[in-house]
């Protein structure tokens, strides 16, 4: 084992290790060994402010899920294949939060196998395989999952767009074709389904569905105008698709007004998928549907997952929606988010790198750009590294990374949130006499962390 204050060693341990194509956040990596609500707490005890991380939706070590953890790992563990009353209580919470409509849950291990169970049932249910989604979308890393995320099979090296996905443009009304003056900008986005689905029908393959992160987060945390999805959804419909909405990144209250992200499109679902909040850290995906798209999947072979909807994972689940309830946290990710929002947009106005803020609740995006408006890349990644420095842990995101990502867990106060706006006025302070990021052979910037630079 590594001794734990020699983070080279366990830097160099990586290199030997793992793959080059996983990437390390920050040009001085951090080593994170404890964790307490919002806080988290390196190899020399030092803490840092994660500003960051929405899997720890509830906070770091929460002691409620650690003792139903270790209260169901006392008496035992095993799978759907046998009954026990924590599955249903599971779903039977998780389907009080959602619409009506919405009756039947598949449980599996991650946001990816939730989408890539998605892609099945909606070739199920339709008996065709084309799908309509928005460009730099992610849902997830297999195979099925990659060929609907244009942020991955576009990239150099990916596997390029499958002949049965059609992208549409996302519907991003700071930099998109359609502008936040333009007060038909949401019907205009949706219109650019009509042709995506003319190309699928065409093709011959038909319409299986739509898919899209219903605030695009990889894209660059983009808050669509309302009523983009409910009038998507009506074209996709009548050409006989269905609609799946991955709420990896915004279900389960971080909205603060919503519970869901579909909630503030007004538009119903007929698959909603959750991940990485719902286990806090557990592995944890959930697909939620109708009881005719589950009837048309139950046509086919059995599904069966492992470890999947387990015993640990339901009661983890089942212990996560209460105390988001318990503790309050969609109103304190209400109240922070709006405090945090307000303060981004002071800083809007007294910084010219500061293009755009945007964001609802705890899922926040401030683009940052270049004299000229055109994407602050280099700003972006100065600015993500400083505040590091400063041991607030934030991310960056969208097309050409220029967007600092802000997403904490929902415990965050008032006090955190007023150091965060402190330290990014020190940091954008410095951004104007700073040298662009230096860049490797193969094009990466340093902080890429591909190991190659
Ligand atoms: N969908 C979205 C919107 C995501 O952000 C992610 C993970 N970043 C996934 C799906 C995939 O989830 P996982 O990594 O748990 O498989």
């Amino acid at each position: 084992f590594y001794r734990p204050t020699d983070k080279g060693a366990v830097l160099q341990g990586r290199r030997d290790h793992f793959g080059g194509n996983l990437s390390l956040t920050y040009d001085d990596p951090v080593m994170l060994v404890r964790g307490w609500r919002h806080h988290l707490f390196d190899e020399w005890g030092r803490p840092y402010l994660d500003a960051y991380n929405n899997v720890p939706h509830v906070g770091h070590a929460h002691p409620r899920i650690r003792a139903v953890a270790a209260d169901q790992l006392g008496r035992m563990n095993s799978n759907t294949r046998y009954l026990h009353p924590a599955q249903t209580a599971f779903a039977e919470k998780l389907l009080s939060k959602l619409p009506d409509h919405l009756q039947v849950c598949f449980f599996v291990n991650s946001g990816t196998e939730a989408n890539e169970l998605a892609l099945r049932l909606a070739r199920a249910h339709t008996g065709v395989r084309g799908m309509v989604t928005p460009d730099h979308g992610y849902h997830g890393n297999t195979t099925g999952a990659i060929d609907i995320s244009a942020y991955k099979f576009n990239k150099p090296g990916g596997p390029g767009q499958p002949d049965w996905v059609e992208l549409v443009e996302v519907a991003d009304d700071y930099r998109g074709s359609f502008r936040r003056d333009d007060p038909e900008r949401a019907r205009k986005f949706a219109d650019l389904v009509d042709p995506a689905i003319a190309a699928l029908e065409e093709k011959g393959h038909g319409v299986a569905g739509f898919i899209a992160e219903t605030f695009p987060s990889v894209g660059g945390q983009i808050i669509p105008p309302k009523g983009y999805l409910p009038a998507v959804y009506e074209k996709i419909r009548a050409a006989g698709g269905i609609c799946i909405a991955d709420e990896v990144q915004t279900g389960l209250g971080r909205l603060g007004e919503y519970y869901f992200g579909f909630e503030h499109q007004g538009a119903l679902p007929d698959i909603v998928v959750l991940g990485k909040p719902i286990g806090n850290g557990h592995p944890l995906g959930v697909l939620v549907t109708t009881r005719e798209i589950a009837d048309s999947f139950a046509r086919g072979p059995e599904f069966f997952s492992t470890f999947g909807g387990s015993t640990l994972s339901c009661r983890i689940g089942d212990e996560v929606l209460d105390i988001v309830d318990d503790e309050g946290l969609q109103d304190n990710a209400r109240l922070m988010g709006n405090r945090l929002i307000e303060g981004l947009r002071r800083i809007e106005s007294d910084f010219a790198c500061v293009g755009d803020v945007r964001g609802m609740g705890l899922f926040l995006g401030v683009e940052l750009v270049n004299s000229d408006g055109s994407e602050g890349t280099e700003i972006c990644g100065y600015v993500k590294n400083r505040m590091r420095d400063h041991r607030i842990l934030i991310g960056s995101e969208g097309p050409r990374d220029n967007i600092l990502k802000i997403r904490p867990p929902l415990t965050i106060e008032a006090e955190d949130v007023d150091m965060i706006l402190w330290a990014l006025r020190d940091v954008l302070a410095e951004v104007g006499d700073k040298a662009p990021a230096p860049v490797c052979d193969h094009g990466h910037h340093h902080h890429h962390g591909c190991g190659c630079c």
